[in-house]
């Protein structure tokens, strides 16, 4: 399995590809222009870790051009997809709605996709920074979105997220990657 992190011109979010046996996920949408010459072989699908401007905003472009891919989401990822005032892109000049909601695959906590020969993907509902977030588990990597940011503190004051559950959930991140390799959601600041 291969990680590839883009680091997006918007936030210096991240997005990952994993690929195998020319098979490609996608972990959050930003560049698109940056994304797809990394994509090995087919791309199957995208997850979320949450559902905030800069970790979807490349993803109408994406499914313009994938029109028959899967976005998986929980719940709450999915009502952010459809609002651009819970996902802020309202207050960023550039107000973002899912045009094609019927892409998207909620899962629950604890939810597995199979991504490719013997690797899956588990779904772990890390909320706080915001209701909608998955930390993903794919092998040996976690992908931890805003949840989690080694060295920064997570982000808790802003609308809908909880400050004391995302201590919780930062935690519960720590001892899911005590054996794990950390992806996050964004590049430290150059
Ligand atoms: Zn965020």
């Amino acid at each position: 399995m291969i990680i590839r992190q883009v680091v997006n011109s918007i936030f210096r979010s991240c997005s990952y590809i994993v690929s195998r046996d020319q098979q490609s996920w996608l972990i959050d949408c930003g560049d698109v222009d940056q994304i797809l010459p990394l994509i090995d072989g087919t791309l199957c699908g995208v997850m979320l870790t949450h559902a905030h401007f800069d970790h979807i905003y490349g993803l109408n472009t994406l499914l313009s051009l994938f029109p028959s891919m899967p976005v998986y989401t929980s719940k709450a990822g999915l009502d952010g997809l459809l609002d651009d005032k819970m996902n802020f892109s309202r207050y960023y000049g550039d107000p973002l709605v899912l045009e094609k909601p019927g892409n998207v695959r909620t899962v629950n906590d604890g939810t597995t996709i199979d991504l490719m020969n013997g690797i899956q993907a588990k779904a772990v509902f890390t909320p706080g920074h915001s209701p909608c977030c998955v930390t993903w588990i794919i092998g040996d990597a976690v992908f931890t979105g805003d949840s989690y940011i080694p060295g920064v503190k997570t982000v808790a004051n802003i609308p809908h997220s909880d400050k004391h559950m995302a201590a919780q959930s930062e935690s519960a991140i720590r001892q899911l990657a005590e054996h794990r390799a950390i992806y996050p959601g964004h590049a430290p600041a150059l």
